[in-house]
């Protein structure tokens, strides 16, 4: 049952335009996540397909919404540039049956106001993309938007190519971003107090009557985000595009652009065809996060103090925090994809010892921690090394310091060092079969292996295999 409360569109227009999904000519469902409707409590809103392919399109509004496109800024690359929803909008929060407040918004459904010159499309391969994506984070259980359906719209799209066009719904907990907070900032200080109590009563109300609320707040955003990076680092995921824009402040992985998860463990790992510099490299993300975070504390300086000096020496502290913060959930991270139970402070220099071996034997990621918590063979590669063997009997003098046999151990490794990641190529292969033979079962398969990433069964081996090696120079693009 829908269930509307919509807030954002009840705060000052300056920081929303009102929109419309356009008509599109023939919408069908493609995918429909049906686990996540019903916990959403909003798998009884429509009767037949065809009715909810009208609904996730935005062809007939439901009653409640009250669809708007979100103003904000960004810092893309680096430079500084005013935004949107350009392709985007936000239907309206939603309360799910545990009272949770959601957004419930489109991706593809038409130009808005902030469109500049895009035409507010999205094609049907980066609208699957995210969703197989997205849910694959989540059943990691890694903070993200979740997908609920992507329905196509008899529509082509014009890239390099015609494409088939669609829209997709994305949940999030909500779609404040960094960005938004640069956009209130520049437009005038009342509306970022306005912006940042909003944020704070949606996301952190707890902090609601301190006085020292807006350095908590920040202090909060930046301590959601070390978690969530650490997250990333830990199973190799690479957003490909963390532009200030692309920041939660929910502490989400948001927008699913040129993403991917890393194969060859490699701290200068990038996917995206626009990252030359490799701005948003595997090893950077965590120094992006805080560069972005440090943009957040600037658009934030009048709310921290009145002071100019004390608000920057706060903002200071609290990026110095993130950095600890990030240290800490991303070794204690190590430690359990270690099997290790207890901290010494020797921890990082064997994980970190672990992980330059994989980066001298070019060894996958993500096969490399899932052999060490089977006990299979380890890839050949590591086991030609002298000084693996020497790293071995480290790592079992460690376990046994704490009292851990190595069977012991590996039952724990195996609930934290997921079997199954989304492998390029399998997903390349899925998205494939959907936009150029209209075949769904490969996607379905997919997703259906990588909602448990850490129980392999038989049937799902094929999609933990490494790439082959045609895979090696994979490039994503940004799917706008
Ligand atoms: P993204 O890289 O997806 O985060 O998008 C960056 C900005 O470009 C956002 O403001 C988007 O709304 C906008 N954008 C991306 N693709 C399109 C499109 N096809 N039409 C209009 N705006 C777009
Ligand atoms: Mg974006």
């Amino acid at each position: 049952m829908w269930q509307f409360d919509n807030t954002y569109a009840r705060l000052p227009s300056a920081l929303y335009e009102r929109a419309t999904p356009a008509r599109v000519r023939a919408p069908q469902m493609v995918v429909w996540n049906d686990a996540l409707a019903s916990e959403l409590g909003l798998d009884d809103v429509t009767q037949d397909a065809l009715q909810a392919a009208r609904v996730w399109s935005g062809q007939v509004l439901p009653e409640g919404a009250e669809p708007i496109a979100q103003a904000y800024a960004g810092h893309q690359f680096g430079h500084f540039t005013m935004l949107g929803d350009g392709r985007a909008l936000l239907l309206g929060e939603h309360l799910t049956p545990t009272g949770q407040r959601v957004d419930i918004a489109f991706k593809g459904s038409g130009q808005t106001s902030y469109s500049r010159r895009g035409d507010g499309r999205a094609a049907v391969g980066p609208m699957l993309r995210e969703y197989i994506i997205s849910e694959a984070m989540h059943a990691l259980g890694i903070p993200t938007t979740r997908s609920l359906a992507v329905v196509a719209t008899g529509e082509p799209v014009m890239r390099e190519t015609m494409l088939p066009g669609a829209v997709l719904t994305r949940i999030a907990s909500s779609h404040l971003r960094v960005g938004t907070f640069q956009y209130a900032a520049g437009w005038q200080e009342s509306l970022l107090y306005t912006l940042a109590d909003y944020a704070i009563a949606r996301h952190d109300p707890h902090l609601l009557g301190e006085s020292q609320r807006y350095a908590q707040f920040l202090r909060a955003v930046a301590l959601r985000q070390a978690k969530l990076i650490a997250q990333w680092q830990l199973v190799g995921f690479i957003h490909g595009v963390m532009n200030t824009d692309n920041m939660s402040i929910a502490g989400e992985t948001i927008d699913y652009g040129p993403c991917a998860f890393m194969d060859i463990y490699d701290p200068d790992a990038v996917f995206s065809s626009i990252d030359e510099a490799g701005r948003y490299r595997y090893g950077h993300q965590p120094a992006i996060a805080q560069w972005n975070l440090a943009r957040l504390a600037e658009a934030c300086l009048p709310l921290l103090h009145s002071n100019r000096d004390k608000a920057v020496d706060l903002a200071h502290g609290i990026l110095d925090e993130f950095r600890t913060a990030y240290q800490a959930h991303y070794e204690q991270g190590l430690r359990t994809k270690l099997g290790l139970n207890t901290a010494e402070p020797d921890d990082a220099t064997l994980a970190q010892a672990y992980l330059t071996l994989l980066q001298l034997a070019k060894c996958d990621y993500t096969l490399a921690f899932r052999a060490l918590s089977t006990g299979e063979a380890a890839p050949l590669a590591l086991q030609v090394l002298p000084a693996y063997d020497e790293w071995l009997q480290q790592w079992q003098a460690r376990l046994t310091r704490e009292g851990r046999t190595v069977e012991q151990a590996r039952l724990a490794m195996r609930g934290v060092n997921p079997a199954l990641i989304p492998r390029n190529y399998r997903v390349e292969e899925a998205l494939y079969a959907a936009e150029r033979r209209n075949e769904l079962a490969p996607l379905q398969a997919l997703v259906a292996a990588l909602r448990q990433p850490f129980e392999l069964a038989p049937e799902h081996h094929k999609f933990a295999e490494p790439p082959p090696s045609s895979f090696r120079n994979y490039q994503t693009f940004c799917g706008t």
